[in-house]
């Protein structure tokens, strides 16, 4: 029409937005983009699905689904990548609970129990059994002894993970509770992710005890899950964001603060979980994205939401749960009005941030805006803190290392420019300033002037330089992805894995060809018969990293892991290089 000629919005598919429904259309109201409920036949500029990339054929656009993330954060998957990591850097990736899958590992998690045991019989552990592909805290319980691991019948034809508890959580109102964060994968080549500087925090309906054999069953002591809880007679709705059994993740924040707890420094630590979990996610990610979108084919990009899982642990470490693919993004919930008699109702802590983090995502990946000069300000750790805070009294806490010196200093340059901006356009004192506010003033008419702040902030690249040295999978995965030649697959054929042992020139007397095929069947035939994903034949990637680990110590003998697999990363990469007679890999 003419309005659209006048200004063209940005058009959004959201026919497979399902239970987003809500929370997107709220966002598009504000943002004045055109909302096409029932599809379209002419291309969105942006679809909307409630699920999986696989929602339907999108040939061009943005779609906020990569192909792959619900395989590859499902808790077996998602344990198996964090498991290489932690091979490689025992110490980085200590933010995940030492686990095991079932069935196969099980003989592997009774051994090396009774050895921890041996070693430390003090020690005196619980573990947490979670059905791989179970959500909602479904099928879930908790254990003292290995041998209590329900082998009963549907073990076998339904994988888990066993893992340990983390027993001594931090309590508020004497309450376990689990924090809900939302991630912004915006890019994935380049990597790009965002955190939104508020989450949920979902509380537990009874006062929690260490698990003792008597409490182990009791779900509202231990479980957060907000669908167990709220069948839970002690569930309070929240009406304000700070009460309640779901609240805002910065009312915590506050709440910690003024108990004194370095709440910068638990920021920082949560930023760096969030990137090394995804650096850890990428390699899997990057294999299925090439295999549904070839490049050089019509395609949509992708981005995604994701919901991260956090645990504090009573010395306020963050630990990882798990990170779901497709977070809930209700905003209403359902109550019981009389016995037996539910209706929806809204929900405003729900809302308050849901909505934030959906609009702020469009904003980010909005196909007209113009590729503004970077006038963005330096976000840093310190903002968090200072934007939740914000009402707390915040004392100015010693800074320990350089690094949070540098912070600081970033973080009064950034005050003295909002004092600017404050006293000269609306004169707004520094307590009402938005946040990290990451925009200067636009001119009114478009309604961004009228949105607040970004709610999501960028952490990768911006702190890329201090993760780099992480991203070595990545490396082994763009080997992999190279040789699997044929576009549209995910997995490498013994041809495929002959090619690239003989371009690196990695066989030698040693290391004949017949060995290399024997490697090959070797471990394909083991990752195959674990019956994750036997649709077809060949090496996935798992098995593939596994391999070249395997090479990496052969050739490498008395380096520690990391330093093996980087240097024949290297290797490699050099020697395809003078192959193809330049570089055709990252590195
Ligand atoms: P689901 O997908 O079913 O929600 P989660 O992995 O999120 O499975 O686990 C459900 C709940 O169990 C979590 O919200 C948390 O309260 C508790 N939980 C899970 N793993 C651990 C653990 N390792 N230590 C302590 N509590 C845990």
């Amino acid at each position: 029409g003419t309005q659209s000629a006048r200004r063209p919005g940005v058009t959004v598919d959201s026919s497979k937005a399902k239970t987003s429904l809500e929370a997107l259309k709220i966002s598009l109201r504000q943002l004045r983009w055109k909302e096409f409920p029932f599809g379209r036949r002419l291309p969105c500029d942006i679809y909307w699905h409630g699920v999986s990339f696989h929602d339907n054929n999108i040939f061009s656009g943005q779609v906020n689904k990569f192909p792959g993330m619900m395989e590859t954060v499902r808790k077996i998957t998602l344990s198996r990548a964090m498991r290489t990591m932690q091979d490689l850097f025992p110490l980085e990736y200590n933010f995940y609970p030492r686990s095991w899958i079932l069935p196969e590992e099980l003989p592997l998690f009774v051994a090396e129990v009774r050895m921890l045991k041996d070693s430390n019989p003090s020690w005196k552990p619980t573990f947490i059994v979670k059905p791989d592909g179970g959500c909602q805290g479904d099928g879930i319980y908790l254990i003292k002894d290995p041998r209590d691991i329900r082998l009963t019948g549907s073990i076998q034809s339904r994988p888990a993970v066993v893992q340990e508890y983390i027993c001594k959580p931090l309590l508020v109102d004497k309450l376990k509770f689990d924090i809900r964060l939302y991630v912004l994968l915006k890019s994935l080549e380049p990597l790009e992710i965002y955190i939104a500087k508020d989450g949920l925090s979902r509380f537990c309906t009874e006062p929690y005890q260490e698990p003792t054999l008597k409490n182990l069953h009791q779900v509202f002591m231990h479980l957060t899950n907000y669908s167990l809880n709220i069948h839970s007679g002690n569930f309070i709705h929240s009406d304000s964001v700070n009460t309640g059994s779901k609240r805002t993740f910065s009312s915590i924040l506050c709440r910690l603060s003024s108990r004194g707890a370095d709440v910068k420094k638990l920021w920082s630590d949560i930023i760096s979980l969030v990137i090394k979990t995804i650096i850890a996610l990428t390699p899997e990610l990057k294999v299925y994205y090439q295999s549904d979108i070839p490049a050089g084919k019509p395609g949509p990009t992708c981005f995604q939401i994701l919901g991260f899982d956090i645990l504090l642990m009573k010395n306020l470490k963050p630990m990882l749960l798990e990170v779901n693919a497709n977070p809930s993004m209700r905003i209403e919930h359902e109550q019981e009005l009389s016995p037996g008699v539910f209706e929806n109702v809204p929900s405003p802590v729900d809302e308050e941030v849901k909505v934030a983090v959906i609009r702020d995502t469009l904003r980010l990946v909005d196909p007209l805006k113009k590729k503004r000069k970077d006038t963005q300000l330096i976000y840093d750790y310190s903002y968090f803190s200072l934007h939740h805070c914000k009402k707390c009294c915040y004392s100015e806490s010693s800074m320990k290392d350089k690094q949070h010196k540098h912070h600081s200093l970033k973080l009064s340059l950034k005050l003295k420019f909002y004092l600017k901006l404050g006293s000269v356009n609306q004169g707004r004192c520094l307590e009402q300033m938005p946040g990290g506010s990451a925009e200067l003033p636009e001119a009114p008419a478009s309604p961004e002037a009228a949105l607040p702040s970004l709610c999501l902030k960028q952490v990768f690249p911006k702190y890329a330089k201090q993760f780099s040295y992480l991203r070595l999978v990545d490396r082994v995965a763009a080997l992999f992805i190279h040789f699997l030649g044929v576009k549209g697959t995910t997995k490498l054929g013994p041809t495929g894995f002959r090619t690239f042992i003989r371009n690196c020139k990695l066989s030698n007397s040693n290391f004949s060809m017949a060995a290399v095929d024997i490697l090959y069947i070797d471990i394909t035939r083991r990752w195959n018969s674990m019956g994750i994903d036997h649709k077809d034949s060949g090496m996935c990637l798992q098995a593939f990293v596994e391999a070249f680990f395997c090479l990496a110590q052969k050739k490498f003998k008395s380096l520690p892991l990391h330093e093996q697999v980087a240097s024949l990363v290297e290797l490699c990469e050099c020697r395809l290089a003078a192959l193809h007679g330049k570089r055709l890999l990252w590195g």
